[in-house]
């Protein structure tokens, strides 16, 4: 029996951890499954655990040469000058111990939701440890290790032979993803993010729409620093319904991140749990529509890990699941207690945040019609295509 969806989750996703102090921290994961467990949300049926994706599967994306480097870098036998070669060894990505076998595991839960979804076991699935979209071809960037979302859209092609459209809500733009399928016809990438002007990685121009047979088929809508919820859903949804009606993907694949909330300590933007509440809802209305209800979701960047992610996260299983019921009530005191001493700042009590979290945004006017001209760039393209269908 197909079941509704699925969790792919276990403990040892939180092997991919590069330092104790490091910003990226899958502790993240712990504290958003136990959250649901909490509240009930998820049982021992709706949790499934994450295979080990093989070489050969991470092959699909990246160089061999680059998984070599970064086995030996996790068994301690890479050189610097080496590891300087894939991004490896650097601020953002240092070397870990067995830092393949961790990331191996990532990729895996990212396609073990792919193949729930896809052999039709369940309708949706979730995995929170994957969402890695900086991962290129032959390096590491910005976190991230291997691509699973792109690794996975690729075994999504060759197994099922499904159009996908991926689609990226984390503040960064999803540009390991987006140029692995740049010149791809049978990818869509939408990526909405915070202008790439003074944010790393500096890409996802409105004007990057792919290249030769994917021309078209790469949609950004870069976003203007401190913009807040009411224009970032506008911008969101907007993109999202328009590229879903134009490219008719087969299954979605959503990437998560939960860095755009205004308590995130690395970007810029304003949203709050109102945004993140209202992210998921419409790409289960889009999955819906045009996928059969085919919908993978992953997680991504979130470097507000206990105040932010624990909740963002949880309301998109609570989405996929049809339990947002669940969001009425405070959240559990139990989970409060539990996490609350190993916590640099209190936890929230609730689901929602407090009207007056930050002060009034003067430029709000300003920023808002700045973002709606960049969404009529970012959907020129599309909306003249579907101008000219036959109807
Ligand atoms: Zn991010």
């Amino acid at each position: 029996m197909m079941q509704e969806a699925a969790f792919v989750y276990s403990e040892k996703q939180l092997a991919y951890k590069f330092s104790e102090d490091h910003p990226f921290n899958h502790l993240r994961l712990a504290l958003t499954y136990d959250l649901l467990r909490h509240i009930g949300a998820v049982n021992d049926k709706s949790v499934i655990k994450p295979r080990v994706a093989s070489d050969e599967e991470i092959a699909l994306v990246h160089d061999s040469s680059y998984i070599e480097a970064v086995k030996a870098g996790g068994h301690g036998t890479l050189s610097r000058g080496i590891a300087n070669n894939y991004g490896l060894g650097t601020e953002d990505t240092p070397v870990f111990k067995n830092m393949h076998e961790a990331a191996a595991l990532l990729v895996g839960g990212t396609l073990t939701a792919v193949d729930l979804v896809m052999e039709g076991k369940a309708g949706h699935a979730l995995n929170l440890g994957g969402g890695l979209h900086h991962g290129f071809r032959g390096k590491a960037s910005g976190f991230c290790i291997y691509n699973d979302s792109a690794i996975a859209i690729e075994y999504m092609k060759r197994h099922y032979g499904a159009r996908v459209l991926y689609v990226d809500t984390d503040a960064h733009h999803g540009d390991g993803v987006q140029f692995t399928f740049y010149d791809d016809p049978d990818v869509c990438t939408l990526s909405v993010h915070e202008t790439g002007r003074y944010l790393f990685p500096g890409t996802g121009d409105v004007y990057e729409k792919g290249s030769g047979e994917g021309f078209g088929f790469a949609v950004n809508v870069p976003i203007d620093a401190f913009t807040e919820d009411a224009s970032f859903l506008e911008n969101y949804e907007k993109a999202l319904e328009e590229t879903a009606a134009f490219f008719k993907p087969d299954v979605i694949l959503t990437q998560n991140g939960a860095d755009a909330h205004y308590y995130d300590p690395l970007t810029h933007l304003s949203i709050t749990m109102e945004a993140y509440r209202e992210i998921p809802r419409a790409a289960h209305r889009v999955a819906h529509k045009y996928c059969g209800g085919k919908w993978i979701g992953v997680g991504g960047g979130g470097y507000d890990m206990w105040r932010v992610v624990p909740r963002a996260w949880a309301m998109i299983w609570l989405e996929m699941t049809n339990q947002t019921e669940l969001l009425q009530k405070p959240l559990p005191k139990s989970w409060v207690n539990m996490w609350e001493s190993g916590s640099p700042v209190p936890l929230p009590h609730t689901w929602s945040d407090p009207e007056n979290m930050y002060p009034y945004i003067p430029r709000r006017a300003e920023i808002t019609e700045k973002n709606s001209k960049v969404l009529d760039k970012a959907l020129y393209h599309i909306r003249n295509e579907q101008k000219n269908k036959p109807s």
